[in-house]
């Protein structure tokens, strides 16, 4: 059997891995059509940062080892057209200039998604930047260290916008974020968490504009020099960093397999398109979400390695359904380390579901063991289905990590546990790790008064 992975970054790759694992000599083509194999988006703040110290480090596979075992490995090779009915793409190979045909038993893609434009006056300014990918890593670490940037201002408080909101104010740089929600990371964290992650943004240089987007952006020379808001704010800025969502990389699929209404290709539960030869994964899909039993735009390097392998297995024969997903996902905001998984109080309406939630304060260890040795306030949201009692999404933060426990609310929703499960559930105690009843318990033993 020939196999034709397109996209080397997380879908492709775990394809790859995959089958590789289960049927080591299936032929498999891999192509790339950047000039570099699985750059991880993921890691570029540690390379801005300076913690990792090359860019070409920011990476999970080589093509040489991928070679080695067997792999054909395609690097700066586009598939610009894919012809289902006779099973071949079309590859433009950017190395030479060459063209030419390919045949396929079965195609994964993992096309991915890129930064959206913003249609704004002057957006074709110099010095508009995304955060994606190793070209915008390599230009955006130029800035870190260019004494003319003073002020930045960043577009977007996902996590990806206060990645690079972080970035620059650890380099010296005033930075004013503007978001259209009210609260920043709101689709991530509930108020009680925002407000304080907001201020401590504040103390740290990094202005937060709400409720407002931007509406223009004015330049001199070329470049730009400010950014305007919906609510005539204007911020200086020498440069900007556009993170305000993302379009999936599927246009050119348009006629091929069929798209929703965003443009993210229909997949079901094997990951297979309306083409029964053709998958599809990662940031171009939607994928089950485990709280409401629907389908969910997430884009997450989780969701699409998952993807990837669940493409893979079906591909090779194997009856598999993807596992549903909960968006559990864990950032530090300078000092404070959050974790967040499945529904908030502040998405539930979106999914028309009826949620409760109970809020927590406990230390992250006895209260005998002093702040010094590593006792900080732990912060823990649960919420739940009112009158199933079923576990449906968490919060956690804490200058302490303690964003693991979100990993057990997201099993606790994988697995439809309720409050009741969670309550007296076994966790394990030791003063040097935590408390005599875990933070998920006392949680979830608040929620079994606060439902009484
Ligand atoms: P992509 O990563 O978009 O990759 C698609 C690849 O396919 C690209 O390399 C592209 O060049 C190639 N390609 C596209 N079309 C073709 C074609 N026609 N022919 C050949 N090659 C093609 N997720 C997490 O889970 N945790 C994190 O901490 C995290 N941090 C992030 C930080 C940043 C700054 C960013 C931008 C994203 C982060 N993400 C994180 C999200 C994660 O990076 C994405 O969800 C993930 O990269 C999606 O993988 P993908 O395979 O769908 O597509």
């Amino acid at each position: 059997m020939k196999v034709i992975v397109l996209g080397s970054s997380h879908g492709g790759y775990e394809a790859v891995r995959q089958i590789l694992m289960d049927a080591p000599d299936t032929e498999i083509q891999w192509y790339e059509k950047g000039d570099f194999i699985s750059f991880l988006s993921c890691g570029m703040q540690l390379y801005l940062e300076g913690v990792v110290k090359h860019v070409n480090d920011v990476s999970y596979a080589k093509p040489d080892q991928a070679r080695k075992d067997g792999v054909d490995v395609f690097v700066k090779q586009e598939i610009t057209a894919i012809n289902p009915a006779d099973h071949t793409v079309h590859v433009v190979n950017h190395n030479d200039g060459s063209e030419r045909d390919e045949s396929y038993d079965k195609l994964i893609m993992s096309p991915g998604a890129v930064p959206a434009d913003l249609p704004v006056d002057g957006e074709g300014l110099d010095n508009i930047y995304k955060m994606r990918g190793r070209d915008w890593a390599i230009k955006l670490k130029e800035k870190t260290v260019d004494p003319s940037v003073k002020d930045v201002v960043v577009i977007g408080s996902g996590y990806i916008g206060i990645e690079a909101a972080e970035v620059f104010a650890k380099a010296g740089m005033h930075v004013s974020i503007v978001e259209f929600n009210e609260r920043l990371l709101g689709l991530y964290l509930d108020q009680e968490f925002t407000d304080t992650l907001t201020q401590v943004m504040k103390a740290h240089n990094v202005d937060f504009y709400g409720s407002q987007a931007v509406s223009a952006y004015k330049g001199e020379n070329g470049k730009v020099t400010a950014a305007v808001t919906s609510k005539g704010v204007e911020l200086p800025a020498d440069l900007v960093v556009e993170a305000a969502g993302i379009r999936p990389n599927t246009k050119w699929l348009d006629g091929v397999v069929e798209l929703d209404d965003h443009g993210l290709v229909k997949v079901n539960d094997a990951n297979q398109t309306s083409e029964p030869d053709i998958y599809a994964v990662g940031d171009a899909t939607l994928v089950p979400f485990a709280p409401t039993g629907g389908k969910s735009r997430i884009a997450l390097a989780t969701n699409a390695r998952r993807q990837g392998r669940n493409a893979a297995m079906n591909a090779l024969g194997q009856k598999h359904a993807m596992v549903p997903v909960s968006g559990s996902s864990a950032l530090s905001v300078f000092d404070y380390k959050f974790a967040s998984t499945g529904l908030k109080e502040g998405t539930a309406g979106k999914f028309g579901v009826k949620t409760m939630s109970t809020v927590v304060k406990d230390t992250f260890r006895p209260p005998f063991v002093p702040d010094a040795a590593g006792n900080a306030e732990v912060l823990f949201k649960l919420t739940y289905d009112p009158e199933s009692h079923v576990v449906l999404g968490g919060q956690v933060m804490s200058t302490q990590d303690a964003t693991q426990n979100m990993n057990v609310i997201s099993l606790a929703i994988q697995a439809k546990m309720t409050v009741e499960d969670l309550a007296y559930a076994d966790f394990f105690f030791q003063p040097g790790f935590d408390r005599p009843w875990n933070v998920v318990n006392v949680a979830a033993q608040q929620a079994l008064e606060d439902l009484k």
